[in-house]
């Protein structure tokens, strides 16, 4: 297990401002208060996500209608960061269709990668944007991509089955 967000900030001498403080606040509002955690009687799309440098587990699940998602919950144990990374999510992609869902977590990546800071993309993140200090942790973006990434499983599974169910159409 890894050490609390908590502890690694004040370990680590983070030099946050003020903006930095508010996106503290956002990540241990959703770590302590972990948003969608209901589990759904019957969803769409399903995945399990693990990050072994951390011992962090996820699980997934959404319901669609007319193609947009309903209700997204999500189910975890692990660090600070990847829990409430997770519960972000879950606020993030409600009401939105798979290709947004996806396209946040592109943005989402590349600013965890440092590819890309745009003004015109934090717009985008909303609260996302909240986790971009752990990017200053490279160990550390595992746990919040953590979600994500097992976000885009769950996508590309819902692809492949939609695909197969096409094709077995006599
Ligand atoms: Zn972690």
């Amino acid at each position: 297990m890894c050490a609390g967000w908590v502890i690694i900030m004040s370990t680590q001498g983070f030099d946050f401002a003020d903006v930095d403080d508010l996106y503290r606040e956002i990540i241990l509002d959703h770590y302590r208060s972990p948003r969608n955690q209901e589990k759904l009687a019957e969803s769409d799309l399903e995945a399990e996500g693990m990050n072994p440098f951390c011992g962090d587990e996820v699980v997934i699940q959404i319901k669609l209608v007319d193609g947009l998602v309903d209700a997204v919950s999500f189910k975890g144990n692990g660090c600070s960061i990847s829990q409430a990374s997770a519960s972000i999510l879950t606020d993030a992609i409600k009401g939105k269709t798979l290709d947004e869902a996806e396209a946040l977590y592109f943005r989402f990546r590349d600013m965890m990668y440092g590819k890309s800071s745009s003004d015109d993309d934090a717009d985008q993140l909303g609260e996302v944007e909240a986790l971009a200090g752990v990017k200053r942790f490279p160990i550390r973006v595992k746990c919040a991509l953590l979600a994500w990434a097992t976000l885009e499983d769950a996508i590309k599974k819902h692809a492949r089955e939609a695909e197969k169910k096409t094709s077995d159409k006599p």
